[in-house]
């Protein structure tokens, strides 16, 4: 029975990074058959942010990421309220966190440490003038000048702790032990105890670490499998130390690459997308402290599914030549054996260029609606069918949505301007009586559809014995503006040859 779960901290928007997370999650899962649970780590309180919740939520429903489980009460579907396994917000498990630190006290697994910060770093120091490293871990912890439970007696610790003192508990780690550690991804890893800490667990606040919580919550929530990021690698050993601990199976676990900037070395950063003018986020965000804003993929214009697709190679391969998948191509094809080891580098041509090929697989329909509403934000009065054909001619063209209205402003209202390096260019002194004429040719053809305009106006040029360019390059130029465009006759013929006139005689003047 496969479960597995995504499990953000709500300090901030997640970047790309914590949205393959969640993607290789959800596709692990659906092609299982199995369940995929949101579930929000906001144990840390010193980090949290408030509207952070909701845009993990948001982007996650913008993506077509839907969660089985989750927060129920900002969720995407009834069906994930699950009295089970949830809540599914750490901050509403505190109680739980409670409980299973005591069991670990109690089996001898973790202790309480009453060190002041102070205190830990005159030890540091006192190392380091020797030339060493601290490790709070059975190199010090028992030598007398910590102050922890260990060295205590039972009664002391306990007036300490009823005194109110600040404490906090920490998980034993062992002696001289090799630990084989498992990854479906990087294969066999091995760690020495010894250079381990003994990690904190829980503090007198109330509120357990990350570790705790993450345990507790894999455990109780039945989670299969641990799919993460690379950054989570080094607590793995801790992680399977605490389900022996408690004498929990361990699930399996898969550390993700990390994701490289497009540019240089290292880690792509919440901050590489506006040093480098693309977005690092699924959706535009705005930092309620300082009012910035940054961009989304979403408000880019970007189509969800091919930055799904985008989003998926950054770390997969299907190992064919194939790049062009949907959502649920992707659920046949992946497959964590297939995820790389290597971090992966973002390359943000790439995802126009899957933009661009979504773009010509959308139906024109679907572009159409999408279109339409941008045309009525303009106040422009058109109707579908003609849209649509507009669109049919112009979205080879487009990469995205918003580009639409530059490639195609003509088919709606005439040229304001006219292009003055064209114009000096291709309107001589002859063009204006050479036009007047055309719109005698004009008027007179009948059948005004694209092919025969196109033929007798052709017919017309080739018996004056002029270069096409003389009449078609100010032709153009009147009716669009630019030397830019669809083919002119298509052009003429979806506005027609009233309004053709019209904007020839508007260059004329
Ligand atoms: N809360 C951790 C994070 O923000 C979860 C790590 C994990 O998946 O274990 O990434």
């Amino acid at each position: 029975n496969v479960r597995v779960r995504f499990a953000p901290s709500p300090t901030g928007p997640l970047h790309i990074g914590g949205v393959r997370t969640a993607l290789y999650n959800y596709l692990f899962a659906k092609k299982h058959n199995g369940t995929f649970v949101l579930r929000i780590e906001d144990t840390d309180q010193t980090r949290y942010v408030a509207n952070a919740e909701q845009y993990i939520i948001d982007s996650l429903k913008w993506a077509n990421i839907p969660f089985d489980e989750g927060p129920h009460s900002t969720t995407l579907s009834a069906s994930s309220k699950n009295e089970k396994f949830g809540p599914y917000r750490q901050s509403e498990r505190k109680e739980i966190y409670k409980k299973y630190v005591a069991v670990l006290i109690d089996k001898g697994w973790a202790y309480y440490a009453f060190d002041t910060a102070e205190a830990l770093d005159a030890e540091r120091k006192a190392h380091e003038s020797e030339g060493k490293t601290f490790i709070y871990n059975w190199h010090n912890r028992e030598k007398g000048r910590l102050v922890n439970s260990l060295v205590l007696t039972a009664e002391e610790t306990k007036n300490r702790i009823n005194n109110g003192d600040k404490y906090v508990v920490r998980f034993k780690s062992p002696q001289d032990e090799t630990l084989v550690l498992n990854d479906e991804i990087r294969g066999e890893i091995k760690i020495d105890t010894n250079v381990l800490d003994d990690k904190i667990l829980f503090k007198s606040d109330g509120m357990p670490t990350y570790h705790l919580a993450n345990i507790v919550d894999d455990h109780l929530m039945e989670i299969s499998h641990v799919i993460r990021g690379e950054e989570w690698l080094p607590s793995m050993a801790l992680h399977v130390l605490l389900y022996k601990a408690f004498g929990w199976n361990t699930p399996k676990f898969a550390h993700l690459p990390l994701i490289l900037k497009p540019i240089g070395k290292g880690k792509l950063s919440k901050r590489d997308g506006d040093k480098l003018g693309f977005p690092v986020f699924p959706l535009a965000y705005t930092n309620e402290e300082t009012g910035d804003v940054s961009r989304g993929y979403k408000e880019d214009g970007y189509f969800a599914d091919a930055f799904i697709n985008m989003l998926a190679f950054l770390g997969w391969n299907p190992g064919t030549e194939q790049e062009l998948f949907s959502l649920e191509d992707l659920i046949q094809e992946f497959d964590l054996k297939r995820v790389s080891k290597s971090g992966a580098k973002f390359n943000p041509d790439k995802t126009n260029w899957f933009q661009q090929q979504y773009m010509q697989s959308k139906s024109d329909e679907e572009l159409t609606d999408l279109y339409f509403s941008i045309l009525e934000e303009k106040g422009i009065k058109s109707d579908k069918n003609y849209t649509q054909k507009v669109v049919s001619l112009i979205k080879e063209r487009a990469v995205f949505v918003a580009d639409f209205w530059d490639l195609s402003s003509f088919f709606f209202e005439a040229p304001k301007e006219y292009d003055e390096k064209a114009s000096k260019k291709n309107w001589k002194p002859e063009t204006g009586s050479l036009m007047k004429e055309l719109i005698g040719i004009i008027e007179n053809i009948q059948d005004f559809s694209s092919e025969n305009a196109e033929k007798e106006i052709k017919e017309w040029i080739t018996a004056k014995e002029i270069g096409f360019g003389k009449v078609m390059q100010p032709l153009r130029l009147s009716l669009v503006g630019k030397l830019a465009g669809p083919h002119l006759f298509d052009i003429m013929e979806m506005i027609g040859k009233q309004e053709t006139i019209k904007r020839i005689e508007n260059a004329i003047e």
